[in-house]
């Protein structure tokens, strides 16, 4: 148990799961939107309140982390069909990058299939909006982390009428039934929405500008993006108040601390890791005889 945690305190699977809409449809799979600026981009619900504390309880968690991401790797060479998937979304300067390098690079590279999901090329266009998604679920033993997703045919797409709303709107309860299918398919699901105010991002976006060293994570065109922050942020609204459901839940992260947030996310990850009851496979052969196979050969 993590040094800091406190007894009282919920896991991070409940501390952090996107607050109910209310508009549950019976089945808990159809929720109605949340209004995301509600929520503290700042909070710190459980865990380390600190950053020294945070980033000594991330390298503990890390060390777990990795052990689990092993044992899950292990049992997929042994046939075990189970698989892991991070999904991060967010706003410009969120944090994606920022958790792939901090919390990801804790494990294994070798276990990872780590895609990131840019602007769909010509091919990808000429298929539905999930064909490259479902070629780049991970495989079994694989902790899967997407940064950017099918999310974003919901997201960029809606705030910027690149398909008709008809056909946006259609791709909710889409998204729910592939994220239903992946679930059934022995892959356990962690959705991650880094949380960040605008001003937040403001500090950000100046950083980057306030160091060469930074000025190729620079875009302009974030800037024009900031624009549209009201309808991104009621997009979010919709996109985790429709597709946070029981099978896959949709997480807010609160991310104006960098190192709350990838506290945070390492958290649920291993939460999420523990609850598969993962062990090293046993040996497929004899062992005593395979000792003296070693010593005589
Ligand atoms: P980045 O993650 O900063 O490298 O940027 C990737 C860009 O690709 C972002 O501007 C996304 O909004 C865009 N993008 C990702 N998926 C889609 C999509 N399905 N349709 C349109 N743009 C997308
Ligand atoms: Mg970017």
């Amino acid at each position: 148990m993590a040094k800091n945690k406190k007894n009282d305190e919920p896991p991070p699977s409940r501390a952090f799961r996107a607050p109910d809409s209310g508009g549950r449809d019976g089945t808990g799979d159809f929720d109605i939107d949340i209004d995301i600026t509600t929520i503290a981009t700042d909070a710190m619900p459980i865990g380390p309140q600190s950053r020294d504390e945070a980033e000594a309880a991330l390298t503990e968690l890390g060390e777990r982390l990795a052990v689990r991401q092993e044992m899950l790797y292990a049992q997929g060479t042994a046939g075990d069909p189970r698989r892991v998937l991070l999904v991060l979304q967010g706003m410009d300067t969120a944090g994606k990058d920022g958790v792939i390098n901090h919390v990801v690079g804790l494990v294994d590279p070798a276990g990872i299939s780590l895609v990131s999901f840019k602007k769909p090329t010509a091919e990808e266009l000429a298929h539905d909006f999930l064909w490259r998604i479902e070629r780049q679920v991970p495989r079994p033993g694989r902790l899967g982390v997407f940064n950017r997703s099918q999310y974003e045919d919901v997201l960029v797409v809606r705030v910027h009428d690149l398909v008709p709303e008809a056909v946006w709107s259609a791709r909710y309860a889409q998204i729910n039934d592939f994220e239903r299918r992946l679930v059934d398919d022995h892959t356990t699901i962690v959705k991650c929405f880094l949380h960040v105010s605008r001003a937040e991002q403001t500090e950000r976006l100046l950083a980057r500008l306030d160091d060469p060293t930074k000025y190729w994570k620079y875009n302009p065109g974030d800037v024009d993006e900031r624009g549209y922050w009201d309808a991104y942020q009621r997009a979010y609204g919709a996109a985790i108040g429709r597709c946070s459901t029981d099978a896959a839940p949709w997480y807010v992260i609160p991310a104006d601390r960098k190192w709350y947030r990838n506290w945070a996310v390492a958290a649920l990850l291993l939460e999420a890791f523990e609850s598969l009851d993962l062990r090293y496979p046993d040996a497929a052969f004899d062992v005593a005889q395979e000792r003296r196979r070693v010593r005589g050969s």
